[in-house]
């Protein structure tokens, strides 16, 4: 019986030691720093996705035109080009069309006489 009691303290000891506690997922993690301010920021979201729902509106009613458009754009991540199949880099110069979603370079944009905006 006296056995089990052991156990008590060799997880907490175990934590202690451990340097790679901070890697694991804490589900009891509070969500906001400051719970009391719930109230306000509730308002305030709200407030929030009320213009956001707002400007989708009216951008969805450009959305044919602007993505079917080129955008001059940096990568986000590294990839590979639609047009010549070359990689590019992270923060790369790219070329880019939303729908029929494509990735070219400059170069072969140029080429093809791609009008594209910054
Ligand atoms: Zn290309």
């Amino acid at each position: 019986m006296g056995g089990v009691r052991r156990e008590r303290s060799s997880p907490a000891a175990a934590k202690g030691a451990n340097p790679c506690r901070f890697l694991t997922p804490r589900v009891d993690l509070p969500r906001r720093p400051v719970p009391e301010r719930n109230d306000v920021s509730f308002k305030s979201r709200e407030k929030k996705r009320r213009y956001k729902a707002a400007v989708k509106k009216s951008k969805r009613a450009h959305a044919p035109e602007t993505a079917r458009r080129w955008f001059l754009t940096l990568a986000k991540k590294p990839g590979r080009f639609d047009c010549c199949g070359d990689r590019f880099g992270r923060g790369a110069e790219v070329v880019y069309r939303h729908e029929p979603r494509e990735v070219r370079c400059v170069r072969c944009a140029d080429r093809e006489g791609v009008k594209y905006r910054p």
